[in-house]
C-alpha cells in the first residue's frame, strides 16, 4: 500500500512534492494573496522562519502551530524572501537550516519510529518515502558508488572520503547514522540549487519592507559574529592579495573581488577597505571606490556579494600558501571565524605562562 504522510510530517518536509503541489495553486496569484490578512500572517511566519535559520538557538517544535498548509506557505514564502534579498549566504544559512530542521524531526520524531519503524536494519516507511523522492538508493544499507561519491563531494568530514569506505562489488557500506547525515546534505543540495528563485519585481516591491528587515537583522548579526576586524586571523589567501597589493602587483578581477567581499562579510566598512587598498602604489580613490561599492552593495545594485568558497578560490588560483586550518574548513570566512576564535585562547595562555626572569636581554 502507498505509504501517505499526514498533514503534519508533510508540513515538517515542505519541500517533499506533496506538500508543494497545494501551495502552487495557492501562489499563483501571490501578489494578491500578499495584500489579504492571510498572506501578511504567512509573510510572518516566514520572516520569523528566517529569524530562526539566524539565530544560534532553533526552535523546532514539532507541534504545527498553524495549519499545515500555512506551515508550508511560509516555509515557499521564507525562500521568495531570501531570493528578494539576494545574498549567498543568507541563502546558505536558509537552506542549511531547511536540512537541519529534515534531519531533526526525521531522526528524532519518536511517534515516527515507534509507527513506522519496522525492525532493526529497516528503514522507516517516511524515510523510505523521504529518499525514493530525493532520489537517494540505499538498499540493503548499501549505495552505489557513483551515487555516494556525487552526495559526499561537498562534506568535509574524513570518514566520508571513499578510500575511507568499505566498498564491496561497486557498493558503499552506509551505517544508520550515516543514512541520516547523506539525506541532510541531499536536501540541502536540492534546496540550494533552486535559489534564488526568480522572482517578479512586483512581488519583491511588496516584499521589500521585510526583505530589509532580515537583511538588517542579518547584517547585525555577522558584524557581531564578527567582532573587531582582527587582520593576523585573515587565511592566507587573503594575506597574499594584501601583500600583493603592498608590492604593487595589480591583482586580477577575481583577487579584487575577493579581497573585497571577504574584507567586506567581515565587516569593514567602506572606508576601512579603501584604506586597504591605498597600500597599492597605483591606488585610484575613485576606481577603487566604484569597485568596492559595486561588490558591498552601494553601488546602486541592492546585490552583495560574499567571498567566494575555497572550491572557487582554487579554481580562479587565488589559493595559495593552504596550512593546517585550511584542511578543515571549506570558506575562507570559516577559516577566519575559526582563527579569530583561537586569538583569545592563545593571548590567555601566553599571559599564563611563566615569564622569564628579566636580564640585561630582556628587561
Ligand atoms: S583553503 Fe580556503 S582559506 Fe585556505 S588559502 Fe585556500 S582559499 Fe584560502
Amino acid at each position: 500500500m502507498e505509504y501517505v504522510p499526514s498533514g503534519k510530517e508533510i508540513s515538517h518536509f515542505p519541500f517533499l512534492k506533496k506538500a508543494q503541489d497545494p501551495i502552487r495553486t495557492r501562489f499563483a496569484s501571490l501578489g494578491s494573496l500578499l495584500s489579504t490578512p492571510k498572506g501578511q500572517a504567512i509573510v510572518a511566519f516566514a520572516v520569523a522562519r528566517i529569524q530562526d535559520a539566524l539565530s544560534q538557538k532553533k526552535t523546532r517544535a514539532p507541534e504545527v502551530h498553524e495549519s499545515p498548509e500555512d506551515e508550508i506557505a511560509a516555509y515557499a514564502l521564507a525562500r521568495i524572501i531570501v531570493s528578494c534579498v539576494n545574498d549567498k549566504q543568507l541563502i546558505d544559512r536558509l537552506t542549511r537550516y531547511e536540512a537541519e530542521r529534515a534531519y531533526y524531526f526525521l531522526v528524532n520524531e519518536e511517534e515516527w519510529n515507534s509507527r513506522y519503524r519496522q525492525g532493526e536494519g529497516e528503514y522507516s516507511r517516511l524515510w523510505d518515502a523521504i529518499a525514493e523522492e530525493l532520489g537517494i538508493r540505499i538498499e540493503n544499507d548499501r549505495m552505489p558508488v557513483p551515487d555516494y561519491v556525487e552526495l559526499v563531494a561537498p562534506l568535509h568530514d574524513d570518514r566520508y572520503r571513499l578510500i575511507n569506505r568499505h566498498v564491496v562489488q561497486g557498493y558503499v557500506t552506509i551505517d544508520k547514522s550515516e543514512r541520516y547525515d547523506l539525506l541532510r546534505e541531499r536536501v540541502r543540495v536540492l534546496l540550494r540549487r533552486d535559489l534564488p528563485h526568480r522572482v517578479p519585481k512586483e512581488i519583491c516591491e511588496q516584499l521589500a519592507p521585510k526583505a530589509a528587515e532580515i537583511k538588517k537583522i542579518y547584517q547585525e548579526q555577522m558584524l557581531r559574529q564578527f567582532g573587531k576586524v582582527e587582520e593576523g586571523a585573515f587565511p592566507p589567501c587573503v594575506q597574499a592579495l594584501i601583500s600583493a597589493l603592498a608590492a604593487g602587483t595589480n591583482l586580477t578581477h577575481a583577487g579584487r573581488f575577493s579581497l573585497t567581499a571577504f574584507l567586506h562579510n567581515i565587516g569593514m566598512d567602506i572606508t576601512g577597505i579603501a584604506e586597504l587598498y591605498a597600500r597599492s602604489p597605483d591606488f585610484d580613490i575613485e576606481k577603487t571606490m566604484y569597485q568596492v561599492e559595486h561588490i558591498t552593495g552601494r553601488g546602486g545594485t541592492s546585490t552583495e556579494y560574499t567571498t567566494p568558497a575555497c572550491a572557487a578560490m582554487q579554481t580562479t588560483g587565488l589559493c595559495v600558501h593552504r596550512d593546517a586550518i585550511c584542511e578543515k574548513i571549506s570558506h575562507p570566512l570559516s577559516y577566519y571565524k575559526l582563527k579569530k576564535s583561537r586569538v583569545p585562547r592563545r593571548n590567555a595562555a601566553q599571559k599564563d605562562e611563566p615569564k622569564p626572569a628579566p636580564s640585561a636581554d630582556n628587561p
